[in-house]
């Protein structure tokens, strides 16, 4: 039985339109847009009719970086595929990319079973999988031929993190010249890890342990020098670029000169960039481990820069490396040792809010906050335009935006599963009232009425922009 919905009244955006139109959705996808009081729409008859007056209607968004329980520093990221999806939909997020994981010494293959096994069944939205290669040799180069055939078609590298995700400049070349041949898009962590681990051993001997000498060992420098040598390589090979977590101004101009050659280098930044900075990571009492991250917060000076990014489009996507851990009994772990502090900030739930803040601030416009949080993650990662945008035939992930509803983030009112939030205390304009994926209603006026098994795993095409 397919239901029909009619969502009447709204101001539908999309990255390309602003418009007062009447959305009709049959079998979970968009079946028509017709203009508010328009005949066409007038002579829609629906099982159920949503009413949108006052409201946004938007896409629901992509989170292009999450990264529900994974292993880390000896312990699990705090949200799993059920809390963190479900924290996804009630910020207006209906789709998820999540990076599966390749450990040393095991296959591609392997790492993504554990990866699909761990979602099936637990998501109240739909997901995707990049996959991280930690082990790149003659086997894992073939396995990435068969993982972008069934619609795994991104694949994630580290110049950081020695010992456990790192891959030298040889085994990125060699990887970026398979993505070259086969389609997938290498992503990169960009980071001079060798030498972050000097300046780590050299900090903590001089008894350096405190959360902030986490930002300062990790220096902008060597995120810019990791970015430009991550491009050069990827220019040899022949290969695009998506270099994840940009947070210096330095590496902005790196991705803008690559960008000025015409290169397809494409680069993301998150919300925790955009809002936070040292400050808060010298937060005292042990504090700032809330906002140990990696690439780390930056000076407040370079966030000007990442907003400049955005709208010129030297930065296409903003996602949120959504990877909780709780200040109890996890940052913990970090106590007397800022190197042992799990690396990950929570943000899945609170993205759609910071950016529509964004709008109101003057940062970016309407349109640009559906384009970077919606559509161009959609496209970059192959889901365009079964997500990404409002249009005949896509997929009815779609939110009910209030603009004007007042809101004061909390770790008290929040979804994710996780003792603190990295933006308690903020005031926030627009807050999401209903979302639909694909069709049903998964929060229904701030009432959660979806269910962990909803969500499906979407298999990808290759990227849109090549
Ligand atoms: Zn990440």
């Amino acid at each position: 039985m397919s239901i029909r919905t009619l969502i009447r009244g709204g101001l539908v955006i999309t990255a390309a339109d602003e418009l007062h139109a009447d959305v009709l959705i049959e079998d979970g996808r968009v079946a028509a847009l017709a203009a508010h009081g328009s005949a066409a729409a007038e002579a829609w008859t629906a099982d159920r009719t949503i009413d949108a007056s006052g409201k946004y209607v938007i896409p629901g968004g992509v989170d292009a970086h999450t990264h529900m329980e994974l292993p880390f520093g000896g312990t699990s990221a705090s949200d799993t595929f059920e809390t963190g999806t479900r924290a996804a939909a009630w910020g207006g997020t209906t789709t998820i990319v999540d990076f599966a994981v390749q450990s040393v010494g095991h296959s591609l293959r392997e790492g993504l079973d554990t990866w699909y096994a761990k979602a099936d069944g637990n998501c109240a939205v739909d997901y995707a999988f990049h996959m991280i290669l930690s082990d790149v040799n003659e086997g894992t180069l073939k396995e990435m031929d068969l993982l972008v055939g069934e619609g795994v078609t991104s694949f994630k590298l580290f110049m950081a993190y020695p010992g456990v995700f790192y891959s030298d400049d040889g085994q990125i070349l060699r990887a970026m010249q398979r993505g070259a041949s086969n389609g997938g898009l290498i992503m990169m962590h960009a980071e001079n890890g060798i030498a972050i681990d000097v300046l780590v051993e050299q900090a903590l001997a001089r008894g350096e342990t405190d959360p902030r000498h986490h930002g300062e060992v990790r220096k902008v420098l060597l995120e810019a020098e990791a970015t430009h040598r991550a491009i050069q390589l990827a220019r040899v090979a022949g290969a695009p670029l998506y270099v994840v977590h940009v947070s210096a101004e330095e590496a902005v101009a790196e991705l803008a000169a690559a960008r000025d050659k015409g290169l397809p280098v494409f680069g993301e930044t998150c919300p925790q960039y955009l809002f936070l900075s040292t400050d808060n990571l010298a937060e005292p009492d042990f504090q700032g481990a809330k906002y140990v991250c990696s690439t780390p917060l930056r000076p407040r000076e370079h966030q000007a820069a990442l907003w400049r990014g955005l709208r010129t489009n030297d930065l296409q996507v903003v996602s949120t490396d959504h990877c909780p851990f709780c200040f109890r009994g996890q940052k913990e772990l970090g106590r007397g040792d800022f190197s042992k502090i799990p690396n990950g900030l929570p943000g899945v739930e609170n993205r759609m809010d910071l950016l529509h803040q964004a709008v109101l601030d003057g940062h970016i416009s309407r349109r640009r906050w559906i384009e970077i949080a919606c559509a161009t993650p959609a496209r970059m990662f192959g889901l365009y335009p079964q997500k990404g945008t409002i249009a005949p035939g896509s997929d009815a992930d779609i939110v009910l935006y209030d603009p004007h509803a007042e809101q004061v983030i909390s770790a008290e009112t929040h979804h994710m599963n996780v003792d603190y939030s990295a933006y308690e205390g903020k005031r926030i304009t627009g807050r999401v009232d209903t979302v639909l994926s694909r069709g049903e209603l998964v929060i229904e006026q701030r009432e959660f009425t979806g269910r962990a098994g909803h969500g499906a795993f979407i298999p990808r095409s290759t990227c849109q922009y090549l």
